[in-house]
């Protein structure tokens, strides 16, 4: 991401999509959806910006939208919060950024999972921090865990910070709240944060997504992250949020007021209403996206020797080429594309270079199927043509 000039380089998702434009491919690369964002959401955005929201929003956020997701948080995972405790962000990348700015004290370390969403390693290192990476891989039945043994290792007294995403990209685990248990002791015991990234949050297929601050003796020490993008179909409005304790949502919000200031006025009275009266509609999409996963599946399980993960979240497919190709991802991700018409986002590259995840996912493919169930239906054609 940041190169050995200094210089920062385009984010991998940004570079696929070029390669597909490139070379007229179905795009699985960059988690955007395919679909369109609902009426219901569309006519509110509309009646409030006729309604006068174009100017600034509070620093805060618009209180209509901070008391429906501190009612979000209580309804659907119990999470006792009040108003001081919500933020309103553009988008959960600027929570995430904000909140390790705020928190994370340069020269100490923050722990990531691995492979990570790629803004972690540029938040951290705005904020003058390490990046101690920990391998989540799949176990023999096929779900993925943290390796404990390098989490143990990891947690160190320079730890500030643990960051963990589930329902997480790329792999679609979800982790259960015995590991994420595990986690916070470990977070406490090294008097770290422990923020979570939980964008994902209704788009799990069976397993149960468990939100770690409504589960602890100590809320105080998680910072909860989530947004409107995945939930409701509008990855480009950027209506993100943190929960937090109040005078950690303070000290967010002073980051915040000089990244952005505020976000997008009119789509927040419009996402205040669809949290709190249209949560069918992620259901409903969480369903949608279910059968276009299983389209996808079933083409790539017809291709021989692919390895091919079912997620159990989120927007992402895995799959591994090692048994029909020596190629790297990232290579054999460029000739698919040009001699095959579909492009994904080599793993490797949501890793650190040189880890052992890295290697681990070194020929492994992420493709999205949260696009139009037309592309899911082309890419499927296309690949049939792999085997
Ligand atoms: N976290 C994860 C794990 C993601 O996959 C994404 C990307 N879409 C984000 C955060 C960013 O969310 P937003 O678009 O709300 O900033
Ligand atoms: N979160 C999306 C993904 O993982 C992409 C967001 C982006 O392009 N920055 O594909």
């Amino acid at each position: 991401l940041v190169r050995a000039d200094g210089t920062i380089g385009e984010t991998i998702f940004g570079q696929m999509t070029q390669l597909a434009l490139q070379h007229g491919a179905v795009n699985l690369g960059q988690g955007a959806p395919g679909t369109p964002a609902p009426d219901f959401l569309l006519e509110a955005a509309d009646a409030a910006m006729r309604a006068g929201f174009n100017q600034y929003a509070p620093g805060q956020g618009f209180p209509e939208l901070i008391a429906a997701v501190a009612e979000q948080r209580e309804r659907e995972h119990g999470h006792q919060v009040e108003p001081e405790n919500v933020l309103i962000t553009v988008g959960a990348t600027e929570a995430l950024t904000a909140a390790i700015m705020a928190l994370v004290p340069a020269g100490s370390e923050v722990i990531v999972l691995e492979p990570f969403y790629d803004s972690y390693a540029a938040a951290i290192a705005a904020a003058g921090a390490r990046m101690v990476t920990v391998p989540l891989l799949p176990n023999d039945a096929g779900s993925f865990a943290p390796d404990w043994q390098a989490f143990e290792a990891a947690v160190s007294p320079s730890t500030t910070a643990i960051l963990v995403n589930t329902p997480h990209n790329p792999t679609g685990a979800v982790l259960p709240l015995e590991h994420l248990q595990r986690i916070f002791t470990a977070a406490q015991r090294a008097d770290a944060w422990l923020i979570t990234d939980e964008v994902y949050e209704y788009l799990v297929y069976g397993a149960s997504h468990e939100s770690i601050a409504a589960h602890v003796d100590e809320p105080e020490r998680v910072v909860t992250i989530s947004s409107a993008g995945k939930t409701f179909n509008v990855t480009g409005w950027k209506i993100g949020w943190a929960v937090a304790a109040p005078a950690v949502r303070e000290a967010i919000q002073s980051v915040k007021q000089f990244l952005t200031f505020t976000a997008g006025s009119p789509f927040q009275p419009a996402v205040a209403q669809a949290l709190r009266s249209r949560l069918d509609f992620p259901v409903a999409n969480r369903d949608s996206l279910a059968d276009r996963r299983d389209t996808l599946l079933a083409a790539l399980r017809q291709v021989p020797g692919l390895t091919v993960r079912e997620p159990a979240a989120g927007y992402f497919a895995l799959v591994d080429f090692a048994s029909i190709t020596s190629e790297d991802a990232l290579t054999l991700n460029e000739r698919i594309t040009r001699d095959f018409g579909f492009t994904g986002i080599p793993v490797a590259s949501l890793c650190r270079a040189g880890s052992v995840t890295a290697e681990y996912y070194r020929s492994t493919i992420r493709y999205s199927f949260c696009k139009a169930p037309a592309e899911i239906e082309a890419a499927a054609e296309r690949i049939a043509s792999l085997g």
